[in-house]
């Protein structure tokens, strides 16, 4: 193996760690506003639950409301029957008291089936209410993990760069220059040839290639077909 193979590899080695902290610190922001909005579902749904909760109360009031005037209205009905003379008005009013008085049971059963369904929601929802809250605290517990994360993914990406800066020293400018141009769109650069196949692409390799990538040559060999450095494993 050429001397220079050997450098390159190291270099391509720290390259490899530095490129995968590098996507790592890319999905952070994205891995946080996913658990994010997680949280915001959970918050959304307990807000939701407190609405109906609060829905079905201002429901109760009003049945509460409706009855209380009935129940003035047969009170004005009966002073009004202690007054009048005649028969008929008498029995109006009773009229009018009897459908009152039907109209009062109509409400008191709704207002009945209104706090029903009050006890269930409160139930549900405090249930409901000590998962969702359980859930956040889970979610929030990961957000601050991921927080950490990320810091020391930064602090270990600037160990890592300075680790392949180091390496880049050695190997030398025209080989660099080679290294870098096909970095920009396939890595790993230099791939091991097996059974006269290059590494990288799988296709095979041109015997010119092939005794270069022995080192026979004293010059670096680079693959017929995606142009990757091969190098020959013995
Ligand atoms: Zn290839």
């Amino acid at each position: 193996m050429l001397p220079v193979i050997e450098k390159l590899l190291i270099l391509q080695a720290r390259d490899k760690q530095r490129r995968e902290l590098e996507s790592q610190l890319l999905a952070a922001p994205r891995e946080i506003a996913s658990v994010e909005a997680k949280i915001a579902t959970e918050k959304s749904a307990i807000e939701t639950a407190k609405a109906e909760l609060l829905d079905l109360e201002t429901k109760k009031k009003l049945l509460e409301t409706e009855i209380q005037a009935a129940e003035q209205k047969c009170a004005k009905y009966r002073s009004q029957q202690l007054e009048v003379r005649k028969n008929d008005e008498y029995r109006a009013l009773g009229a009018e008291i009897e459908t009152t008085q039907a109209e009062i049971g109509k409400l008191e059963e709704q207002e009945l089936s209104v706090m029903y369904a009050i006890d269930e929601a409160k139930k549900k929802f405090s249930a409901a209410e000590a998962v969702m809250k359980g859930n956040i605290k889970g979610y929030e517990a990961r957000i601050n993990a991921l927080r950490e994360r990320e810091v020391n993914l930064r602090t270990e990406l600037a160990a890592a760069k300075a680790d392949c800066e180091q390496a880049r020293g050695p190997v030398g400018e025209p080989a660099l220059r080679l290294y870098d141009r096909i970095c920009l769109h396939r890595f790993p650069a230099c791939v091991p040839v097996h059974a006269g196949k290059c590494g990288g692409c799988h296709l095979k390799i041109s015997s010119e290639v092939e005794s270069a990538s022995r080192g026979k040559t004293g010059e670096i060999a680079t693959c017929d077909q995606c142009g990757r450095i091969v190098w020959w494993e013995a």
